[in-house]
């Protein structure tokens, strides 16, 4: 079992974390929010006041930060995970971001003697809480098959996807398939309401059609046909707005810089920017669709 420094005890962090624990590692955790490290604590973690208290003995670092910057901060900054680690550590970052930074970042460990892996993942709170998440994985293949084990605690389904930032590439690429199909899923719902059709009637035939995908079974966007989605709690995130707004951005970075067309994506990204900008970036992602739904105004 291994020493673990866990850094981002967020919507994802934790219940990483908690698996972690579970499957017997030893888990020290660190988060700017004192009580996400209360919360490790009790689920029989180890609380550090610092980042470099948490990775200070860790034969694995794992990182689950927001965005780039906060990457960029942990593993860069003064005191960052480069300066402090032990240098037989490997480095796994799970959060989802930029592949420029991701790049940056796994050169500059790479320089400084360190093993880095970037790890993002698919499969939302729910997959984080039940250890069932896809993890995509850019970085050399002998760390990767170190990684192999600590990552099979916390997912199910676990790919090298090629040298580093490919797992970054991956994930924007499934982020923003996710977008626009969600955006899809709330139009669908929209029309099919306004045509007489009751939400669960729609779910009922279109889940066994070819309309299915998994924003669909597995997050219905309307409250009712899937008890687990954040449509039946008010939205509460999940995933938040926000943060498929960055995902969206980073899509469309990736997309100019490479000349590859996605007029959807870039839909998306509008749609998303749009509904932040009204406040709602701390809801679900999901929660788009009262932003679709929502009755017209009257002329
Ligand atoms: P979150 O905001 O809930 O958690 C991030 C945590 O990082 C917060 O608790 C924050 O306090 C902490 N943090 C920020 N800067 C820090 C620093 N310098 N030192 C220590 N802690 C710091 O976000 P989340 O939903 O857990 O998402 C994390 C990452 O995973 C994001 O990149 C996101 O895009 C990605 N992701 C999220 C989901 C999801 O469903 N929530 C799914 C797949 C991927």
């Amino acid at each position: 079992m291994a020493a673990i420094g866990f850094i981002g005890l967020g919507n994802m962090g934790a219940p990483m974390a908690a698996n972690l624990i579970k499957a017997g590692h030893q888990v020290t955790g660190y988060d700017l929010v004192p009580a996400a490290v209360a919360s490790l604590a009790e689920k029989g973690g180890r609380p550090a006041a610092s980042a470099t208290e948490a990775i200070a003995s860790a034969e694995i670092v794992i990182t689950m930060l927001p965005a780039g910057p906060q990457v960029r901060e942990v593993y860069l900054g003064n005191s960052g995970v480069l300066g402090r680690a032990k240098r037989s550590a490997l480095l796994i970052d799970c959060s989802t971001i930029d592949v420029d930074t991701a790049r940056a970042v796994a050169g500059a460990a790479q320089e400084a003697g360190f093993d880095m892996l970037d790890a993002p993942v698919s499969g939302g709170t729910a997959g984080a809480v039940a250890a069932t998440l896809t993890f995509m994985v850019g970085g050399e293949a002998p760390a990767f098959a170190r990684a192999r084990p600590i990552l099979e605690a916390m997912g199910r389904t676990i790919v090298h996807t090629g040298p580093a930032g490919n797992g970054q590439a991956v994930k924007i690429c499934n982020n923003m398939l996710l977008a626009v199909s969600m955006i899809g899923l709330c139009e669908a719902f929209t029309l099919g309401q306004k045509l007489g059709l009751a939400p669960q009637t729609l779910f009922d035939v279109v889940s066994k059609s070819t309309g299915q995908c998994w924003a669909l079974t597995g997050y219905c966007p309307v409250p009712g046909p899937v008890p687990s989605s954040p449509a039946n709690r008010d939205y509460a995130a999940g995933f938040t707005a926000a943060m498929m707004l960055k995902d969206l951005r980073l899509a469309q970075q990736a997309a100019g810089a490479v000349a590859a067309p996605t007029p959807m994506g870039a839909a998306a990204a509008a749609l998303y920017q749009l509904f932040v900008d009204e406040g709602s970036g701390r809801f679900d992602f999901s929660a788009i669709y009262r932003f679709i739904a929502k009755p017209a105004p009257k002329i």
